[in-house]
């Protein structure tokens, strides 16, 4: 595919998706911050900063970025000095479980978690109950957040009824009722008459689809990565091919309709090399990794601990390089946390018998950070591009960044802190983290979403 030339005045037109885009995402109408950050280290990829610097924030909007600023009348000073101060993380791929399993997560805890992990916007998946398969669903979720959510959130609705994979959804209505995107999630869409269509009607409508690549003969019964450590537990296994063939069918039908196409949490080599091959060829695919395979392996369901239950199952060491190394690459350009908040008696079963799924909003900064930054994998800039500013791309929203002018969409973090992850200190409605009992290195101390204090830790 030849590169299409970029008429004048594209910059100012792609200025208006963000912002079009940006409104469709929800939240409570809290009061604008007024604040002088001094001393923190900005790490900012867009605008190629990563130097100490003060920051102030008048009414919400980032002022000025720079040194010996001095705090503008009123405004709260914060010491930030050994902190870090970066975009706000962006997840496309959050299951806050309305409606429907409110009892295991709503959109107060849900956002809540998402602010004290750093998040300034999340989208939310269709796969609840009812799917949001219709505008009065997805007009109730936009209500409900407009007076519940602290972050901005955005809804995702389903490609098909019911998540059946036999009947589109009516695309133009639920767009116009604000979807921020289109997912059957939870499911893969099987039949490829409904994705052909689904990535027709999304090009019309400028939102991405998110696929759930998977080849449901190939899962069958299996509970974990079909491998040695299976054998050896004598469980069922999901084989990596049962991933990468529906990435590569997904990918021939984007080809085919020269559509964007977007890939839900990849978790293996041979899916990142159909990536590779697709975008070298010119398809416009999008993908994410989520913070558990990039940072643990099938070896920890040895425990059979069903906090390691998760689809796609955790993968063998090489499969986890690869998807760091593609990360790095920018292969891939997102990671989601792919939060799945499940209620105690779903996953304190039997490992084969419990939920596939795990929390995720509140640990992955700092399970990145601490497995894969201070171990020299991947650099703190590369892992702040890949949660803030990728996401917000693939999403078409404003890309948040810490330049004056724009809203107040950053954290501060102390990479110093440690913390220890347990039930009490969640605040996620589950806990059914794989980091659970564990200390884990930097702590989110400020949230700023849309220009108001989303979250402070009190620690
Ligand atoms: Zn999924
Ligand atoms: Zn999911």
């Amino acid at each position: 595919m030849s590169a299409r030339r970029t008429p004048a005045g594209a910059k100012a037109a792609a200025g208006t998706r963000a912002a079009g885009m940006s409104a469709l995402l929800s939240c409570r109408d809290l009061a604008p911050a007024d604040l002088l950050i001094r001393g923190a280290r900005v790490v900012d990829p867009l605008a190629k900063i990563d130097a100490v610097r003060d920051v102030v924030v008048t009414n919400g909007i980032i002022r000025a970025v720079g040194e010996g600023l001095e705090p503008p009348r009123g405004a709260r000073v914060i010491e930030a000095k050994g902190w870090l101060l970066v975009p706000g993380f962006v997840d496309l791929h959050t299951h806050l479980r309305v409606p429907g399993r409110e009892d295991e997560e709503d959109i107060v805890s849900g956002t809540l978690a998402a602010a004290a992990g750093g998040y300034v916007a999340v989208f939310s998946m269709a796969n609840s109950d009812p799917v949001v398969d219709t505008a009065s669903v997805l007009q109730s979720l936009r209500q409900r957040a407009a007076a519940e959510a602290l972050v901005p959130t955005g809804f995702v609705a389903a490609v098909s009824r019911g998540l059946r994979s036999t009947q589109l959804t009516e695309m133009h209505e639920l767009a116009a009722a604000g979807a921020v995107g289109f997912s059957d999630d939870g499911r893969p869409l099987a039949n490829s008459q409904i994705l052909r269509r689904a990535l027709q009607y999304a090009q019309i409508t400028e939102r991405f689809v998110a696929v759930h690549a998977q080849d449901d003969a190939l899962m069958a019964d299996g509970v974990m990565h079909e491998g040695a450590v299976s054998a050896r537990l004598g469980l069922s296994g999901i084989p990596s091919i049962c991933e990468s063939i529906d990435v590569a069918r997904s990918l021939e039908v984007a080809a085919y309709e020269a559509a964007r196409l977007h890939l839900c949490h990849l978790s293996t080599s041979a899916s990142l090399e159909h990536l590779e091959r697709a975008r070298a060829a010119g398809v416009r695919v999008s993908a994410e990794a989520t913070p558990h395979h990039l940072t643990l392996t099938d070896s920890a369901v040895e425990t059979l601990d069903s906090r390691f239950k998760m689809n796609p199952p955790l993968r063998p060491e090489a499969d986890r390089k690869a998807l760091v190394e593609a990360v790095k690459s920018g292969l891939i350009d997102c990671i989601a946390t792919d939060h799945a908040p499940h209620a105690r008696h779903e996953k304190e079963v039997p490992f084969e018998e419990a939920a596939f799924g795990i929390v995720g909003l509140e640990t992955a900064f700092s399970v990145l950070y601490g497995a894969t930054v201070l171990s020299k994998e991947l650099t703190l800039p590369i892992i702040v591009e890949r949660m803030s500013q990728g996401p917000a791309r693939v999403a078409g929203i404003a890309v948040p960044t810490v330049q004056p002018d724009h809203a107040a969409d950053f954290c501060l973090i102390d990479p110093k802190a440690s913390w220890l992850v347990s039930a009490s200190k969640l605040h996620s409605k589950s806990a059914n983290s794989a980091w659970l009992g564990q200390t884990l290195k930097a702590r989110i101390k400020l949230t700023l979403a849309a220009g108001h204090i989303a979250w402070e830790d009190s620690a």
